[in-house]
């Protein structure tokens, strides 16, 4: 079965018992996350199976229409991607096959078909939104051998069975087993130099699911299809291509100033990268890997510890220690969580204890403001600096990272109960968001009613011991005037 994969066998996950079928036509690999043709562990795992088998690859990226929050603003982001995946394959020897459903239902049959005559499914395994849900029902679904492989972060998701409930724990876990992990990479190209017969996408299921043509990846038909419009696409641009430019770019001119900058909403410090690694188009390991070619780096200097300090263990510049912080501690605590608890991650009792209780004791406090979701949405509260993180977030598809903590906070406040924070909270950011919809949606927001967080004192109303923000305080810190005054009353929300 594979021997001598190049994939580590804690990232590949069997959704299914289904068997290899030898005599098929083509290994499938079915991209559903890791969208891009790089450092794509899962799509080096096909091509391991098509040499194997001496089959052809064939590809097939799919978007749906059906599922929550679908609107143009995320379409036309995975579409661009799905441009960048179709111009880079199509003189590789791989059959790329993208396809765009336009109406509610009308892709269902597709991978079943294709299954049909496939030796072998390989798809992405990602533990968030509707996916898990869908790869598992595929996995009940298919007579053929369904194969799921973790390529979301420089951790395999399953190679602990621990959640980690504080960040300080997970980067001890990390501090002691990356020293052997950083060795296990992806290939940056698993499609050089391959060669594999070759085939084309069988004309019944064309006739049936027809593939996107090169017009639509470029120009896609927004307006028909059944989604929300009222999300309108927004200037920063998908895909593979826009994504590694912007973490070259982040690399060259702003890691530098990126541990001091990063706070500031004035400051463009931040990489902005966290919309292309939600949707696959860039991989962790990729940015981890030019970050490494910039700093020098060798994997050799990392030494195992437990003692899970922020500063100093990867012996890297500190502004690039920031950054992996929080691109690798941060990011994959929120994988661990949602990959080992994949029932109740999003659910308010997955929240700690004591923060229960916590929330108990204070249920009855008197709440001065309490605001609807749609005043909320339309960023209708008394506080200009909410209001103006509310209005970036809905004209741009983004909200700075430090803003996004006090607009949680806030939103906890000024609702009548803790739940219903979290309702609006999921409902606002996955709605609006690029990159919403992802485990570190689930970590940022839970983190605002105290999820990875000790308790803190004085014990206040409303948040008791869990941490609390003011904007006041924001305002004294921070250098945000132009921030204000782009995302003051006059910015246009473009809500009907
Ligand atoms: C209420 C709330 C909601 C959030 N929703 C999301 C979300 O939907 N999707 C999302 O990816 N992040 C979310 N975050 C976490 C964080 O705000 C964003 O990851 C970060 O702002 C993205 O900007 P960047 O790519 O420029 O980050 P950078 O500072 O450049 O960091 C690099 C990468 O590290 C990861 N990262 C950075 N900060 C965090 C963090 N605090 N937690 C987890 N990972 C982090 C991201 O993958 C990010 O792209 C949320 C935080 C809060 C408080």
């Amino acid at each position: 079965m594979l021997e001598g994969s190049a994939v580590p066998k804690v990232r590949v996950r069997a959704v299914n018992d289904g068997s290899i079928r030898e005599d098929g036509a083509y290994v499938l690999y079915w991209m559903v996350a890791n969208r891009r043709y790089d450092y794509n562990y899962s799509l080096e795992r096909a091509v391991e199976w098509a040499k194997e088998l001496g089959k052809p690859l064939l590809i097939l990226e799919a978007l749906r229409v059906g599922y929550r929050w679908a609107s143009d603003r995320l379409h036309a982001f995975v579409i661009q991607g799905m441009r960048d995946n179709a111009a880079r394959l199509e003189s590789r020897a791989v059959t790329y096959y993208p396809y765009l459903e336009r109406s509610e239902g009308e892709g269902k049959g597709l991978l079943a078909a294709l299954a049909e005559k496939a030796c072998v499914v390989v798809t992405d395994d990602f533990p968030a939104f509707f996916l898990p849900r869908m790869i598992s029902s595929a996995g009940k679904r298919l007579a053929v051998r369904l194969e799921a492989i973790d390529g979301n972060g420089l951790l395999p998701m399953r190679a602990t069975d621990k959640v980690y409930a504080r960040a300080h724990d997970f980067r001890r876990h990390l501090q002691r087993t990356m020293p052997d992990a950083i060795y296990e990479y992806p290939k940056q190209d698993p499609l050089r130099a391959l060669e594999l017969p070759t085939l084309a996408v069988p004309k019944t299921i064309l006739e049936r699911w027809p593939a996107a043509s090169t017009e639509e990846l470029e120009d896609p038909p927004l307006a028909s299809l059944p989604i929300d419009h009222d999300v309108g696409v927004v200037d920063l641009e998908g895909g593979g291509v826009a994504g590694r430019a912007r973490a070259r770019d982040f690399l060259d001119e702003r890691l530098a100033g990126y541990a001091e900058g990063r706070n500031h909403p004035d400051e463009d410090a931040a990489s902005g990268l966290s919309p292309y690694l939600h949707f696959g188009h860039v991989s962790a390991h990729a940015v981890v890997r030019e970050l490494a070619n910039r700093e020098s780096w060798e994997p050799d200097v990392l030494e195992p510890s437990s003692a899970g300090k922020r500063e100093g263990w990867w012996k890297m510049s500190t502004p690039a220690e920031a950054f992996l912080d929080e691109l690798i501690t941060w990011r994959e605590v929120g994988f661990n969580m949602c990959a080992l608890r994949p029932d109740d991650y999003d659910a308010y009792e997955s929240l700690p204890d004591w923060v229960q209780k916590n929330f108990d004791a204070h249920a009855g406090d008197p709440r001065e403001h309490v605001y609807t979701l749609e005043q909320f949405e339309r960023a209708k509260t008394h506080d200009e600096i909410w209001n103006a993180a509310q209005r970036e977030l809905v004209t741009t598809g983004r909200m700075h990272n430090y803003l996004r903590m006090l607009w949680g906070k806030k939103i906890l406040e000024w609702t009548c109960s803790p739940r219903d924070a979290l309702d609006v909270m999921i409902e606002l950011n996955n709605k609006y968001a690029l990159d919403g919809r992802n485990p570190n949606s689930y970590s940022g927001i839970f983190w605002c009613l105290g999820r990875y967080d000790r308790a803190w004192g004085p014990e206040r109303p409303i948040f008791g011991k869990v941490r609390f923000m003011s904007s006041d305080s924001t305002r004294r810190k921070l250098r945000l005037s132009p921030y204000l005054e782009k995302y003051g009353e006059s910015a246009q929300l473009s809500l009907s």
